[in-house]
């Protein structure tokens, strides 16, 4: 187990959220930690909640609690079940093991009763036989006779200012807000109107339901904000029943309620939404323990956007082939690129959980990648760019077989046997007619090893009309089969070969950031973000020659093609006989670096 290995669960975590469950826990105010992941169904998730993943399923595993799946899907305008499939899908692959542990659907059969009592409990119970992710909107029965409830005790009243009104009269951050109109309308007359617009008499904007707080609050989240509105919209999941629909904050903190949930756990923007969080709580003077809300700082990584605004944007403009594609920083994205869920969540492990706001470089994530695929990913030969070797000297219908171990950080993933004959491809990398100072790969005159197989000395070229090299020539020596030459004699490189007559062709698909740009918004300096999208992003080559048993190549698993990078086949588009390789991650280059310091080849 190398020190960058994912902690097996129950393993002491350190971080200032930690600290607050692991203070609770010992005073007795919870009996058992339930946090939640509450993702708006409107997009598919991205690295960014990635790290919100790890963060509550990691603290519901480490102290024995559960962690609750739950769509935040109050705003059918913009959701579609689509996306809830496809983060119900994401969170299972990312979370992985630990789902066992600590992953909670909503128990089978339950919905929310009036007071959300059946449900409190049922969920309370744990993680029960339930397949489906719970959802706010199960509980729009419960959250409406909370709302009744708010109305009853003279704590929310309907308003019928226009949108444009409340927004005005709402003022600003230090500048008063002026009172609604109807704040004082009677509680009968409220109940009345409430009911009428959920009975559907009312058109879009009409009224609202608010709360009735402080207008002249100096927090202006506060100011009598929204509780329900008027949406004549089919919900993905309650169909055409509703009308009316909980506005966020009103529906999360009692969903959490709803739900057991002990730590709401979020990002600092919902700092100013703590006060009315915490006051829905005390409005309906629920029964305790209430759950309480702690914000950390958001995942920004560099080289990228990361709103879902604007992911959606790249998709839907056709900058990318989709959420999945495998330049998006989505998990589904990073997943069909080769990215380990293993590795993913190392790196969140690794940038830790803190309340300052920073960007971190996409290196280290890159390097989490690296550190899982080398202990795991199976050594193979491939050569993108291939340049025709023939050995001279080597029986025109012999063929040999090499074993070649698997994977040398890993002697249990055994060997393969590689065909060998006179043709062979190379990688043009790895041949040069003039060679530079310092290049000792092969050239006319020099001796190179042939991975795991001989050595060969380059004799010369064949060139075409145009003056191209069409094929190198070369000569082999016996004596040197898969060990040392005789004579002591050495070389200072060693290359990557596939056997012509067996190779199989690929395409392989070589992926750079979307944006060159370290910080996108910035850099966009007030234009649209999408003028400064990397144009080398993607680099397809095809006619690319791989070795025999990479014809098979099973999408999702892991390969290294040796000297070149990290790779996976395509899970949509790689066919057995045909395989499509994504690069998942390069590996350090030194010869390009050198190559760079001196100027160019
Ligand atoms: P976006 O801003 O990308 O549109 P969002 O906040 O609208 O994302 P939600 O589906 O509401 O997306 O987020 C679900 C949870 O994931 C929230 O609790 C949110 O705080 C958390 N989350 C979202 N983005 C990040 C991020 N970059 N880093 C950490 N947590 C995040
Ligand atoms: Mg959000």
């Amino acid at each position: 187990m190398s020190e960058h290995d994912i902690p097996a669960p129950g393993t002491e975590r350190e971080d200032f959220i930690r600290e607050i469950v692991k203070a609770d826990l010992a005073s007795g105010a919870h009996a058992k930690i339930v946090t939640r992941f509450p993702p708006e169904p409107n997009g598919y998730l991205h690295v960014g909640h990635a790290k919100a993943i790890c963060l509550n399923f990691g603290i519901a595993q480490q102290f024995g609690g559960r962690c609750n799946l739950r769509m935040d899907d109050t705003n059918p305008a913009k959701e579609d079940i689509e996306y809830e499939e496809s983060i119900v899908a994401d969170v299972k692959w990312l979370v992985g093991g630990w789902a066992e542990h600590c992953l909670a659907f909503k128990p089978s059969g339950s919905t929310a009763t009036a007071n959300g009592a059946d449900f409190h409990q049922a969920a309370a119970e744990g993680t029960g036989p339930g397949t489906e992710p719970f959802r706010a909107s199960d509980s729009f029965d419960a959250l409406h006779a909370f709302a009744v409830r708010l109305i009853e005790n003279g704590k929310a009243y309907v308003c019928d200012h226009t949108a444009e009104e409340v927004d005005r009269m709402r003022g600003a951050p230090g500048q008063p807000g002026e009172p609604s109109r109807y704040r004082d309308r009677p509680v009968a007359e409220s109940l009345e109107l409430f009911a009428r617009m959920k009975a559907g008499e009312f058109p879009d904007g009409a009224r609202t339901l608010r709360a009735r707080i402080d207008p002249a609050s100096p927090n202006v989240w506060m100011r009598d904000p929204l509780l329900y509105r008027i949406r004549h919209v089919e919900h993905h999941n309650t169909g055409a029943a509703w009308c009316i629909y909980p506005m966020y904050d009103y529906a999360h903190g009692l969903s959490d309620y709803i739900e057991g949930v002990t730590h709401s756990i979020c990002t600092l923007e919902f700092v100013p939404h703590r006060p009315l969080y915490d006051w829905l709580l005390e409005a309906l003077d629920l029964p305790r323990p209430l759950p309480h809300q702690y914000e950390f700082a958001r995942l920004n990584l560099t080289h990228t956007v990361m709103s879902k605004r604007k992911l959606l944007r790249l998709v839907t403009d056709g900058f990318v082939s989709g959420w999945d594609d495998p330049r998006m920083p989505t998990i589904s994205g990073m997943r069909r690129r080769g990215y380990p869920a293993a590795a993913l969540r190392d790196f969140t492990e690794r940038i830790g959980v803190a309340r300052r706001e920073n960007r971190v470089e996409l290196a280290l994530l890159e390097a989490c990648v690296r550190d899982d695929l080398n202990a795991r990913a199976l050594r193979r030969m491939a050569v993108l760019k291939p340049v025709k070797v023939v050995l001279e000297n080597y029986p025109e219908d012999q063929v040999e077989h090499f074993e070649l171990g698997n994977n040398p950080e890993d002697p249990a993933a055994g060997t393969r046997q590689v065909p060998f004959s006179r043709e062979l491809w190379i990688d043009e990398e790895d041949f040069r007619e003039v060679p530079p100072p310092k290049y000792f790969r092969l050239s006319p005159g020099t001796e190179v090893r042939l991975r795991g197989a001989y050595f060969i000395r380059c004799t010369g070229v064949v060139k075409n009309e145009a003056g191209e090299v069409t094929e190198v020539r070369a000569t082999y020596d016996p004596e040197t089969r898969s060990s040392n030459a005789p004579d002591g004699r050495k070389v200072k490189a060693t290359i990557h070969w596939v056997s012509a007559k067996h190779a199989v062709d690929a395409e392989v698909r070589l992926y750079e950031t979307l944006f060159a740009a370290e910080d996108p918004e910035t850099a966009a300096e007030g234009a649209d973000f999408t003028t400064i999208l990397n144009p080398a992003s993607l680099t397809t080559l095809t006619g690319c020659k791989v070795e025999p048993v990479l014809g098979g190549a099973t999408p999702g698993a892991p390969v290294q093609f040796e000297r070149v990078g990290y790779f996976v086949a395509d899970a949509r588009d790689s066919k057995p006989g045909a395989p499509v390789f994504n690069r998942t991650v390069t590996l350090k280059d030194a010869w390009a670096r050198i190559e760079k310091k001196q100027g160019g080849k």
